[in-house]
């Protein structure tokens, strides 16, 4: 856990979240201030910044979080509507928390 970090309090339980997908190496929960009817945010349990700061090897659990999306996509009946996944990265990203996390949301256009 890497101290400071919301996120990584969010893996440790240190914080609420309401999870809604968990296994080995990934978690998923609603955002806290959800920007579309569908707001869900898929990141890596281990502490990466974000895609600017991944490492070989770190591949397979970016990969991973795709696949979650996928998963959860599909559970929530937009596998076929369609959906945005997206990773804001670094300063001119937009990126405001630093550990690396995807949004999926769902259920407007745009
Ligand atoms: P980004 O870094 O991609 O710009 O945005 C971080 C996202 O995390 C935002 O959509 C924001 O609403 C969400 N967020 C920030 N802090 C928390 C938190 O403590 N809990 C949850 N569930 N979401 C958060
Ligand atoms: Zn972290």
């Amino acid at each position: 856990m890497t101290e400071g970090c919301v996120f990584c309090r969010i893996v440790a339980r240190e914080s609420p979240a309401e999870i809604v997908y968990e296994d080995e190496e990934v978690l998923a929960f609603k955002d806290l201030y959800p920007k579309a009817p569908i707001h869900l945010l898929i990141i890596p349990k281990r502490h990466i910044e974000s895609i600017a700061k991944l490492e070989p090897g770190d591949e397979v659990v970016a990969g991973h979080c795709v696949r979650v999306a996928q998963l959860l996509a599909e559970r929530l009946g937009y596998g076929e509507r369609g959906y945005r996944f997206s990773s804001n990265t670094g300063p001119e990203g937009g990126q405001v928390v630093y550990h690396l996390h995807f949004h999926l949301t769902a259920g407007r256009r745009g």
